[in-house]
């Protein structure tokens, strides 16, 4: 990696389409397990108390909550966009500053070229 001291404002993005590119699909929400008892009647996991552990996703569409029911194989994979849409909410911050501070440095050195 470059020398954050000295990149540009185009190598700023280069940098964060470079290291975003790995992370998708990129995620936002939250997975969280639950036990929740079912309508049969005299369920052996019921009665034990186990219940029957699941699966929910919450997330946000138009404003608004909304819940969805995930099965068990497939929150590896939601996990991993989760994961992902983290990590790139954490690119994103680093990305800010230094894409600001790059373009400070330009308009600097662009008053420079036109003074001399
Ligand atoms: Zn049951």
């Amino acid at each position: 990696m470059k020398d954050s001291r000295f990149e540009t404002s185009f190598d700023v993005v280069r940098w964060l389409e470079s290291e975003a590119a790995g992370l998708w699909p990129a995620l936002l929400g939250s997975l969280s397990f639950r036990r929740s008892p079912c309508v049969r009647e005299n369920c052996p996991a019921c009665r034990s108390g186990e219940q029957h552990p699941s699966y929910v996703l919450y997330g946000r569409q138009k404003g608004r909550r909304v819940a969805v029911y995930v099965p068990e194989e497939l929150v590896p994979e939601v996990q991993r966009g989760l994961d992902n849409g983290r990590a790139l909410q954490e690119l994103l911050q680093q990305a800010a500053p230094r894409y600001v501070k790059a373009l400070k440095r330009e308009r600097t050195e662009a008053r420079k070229n036109r003074k001399s």
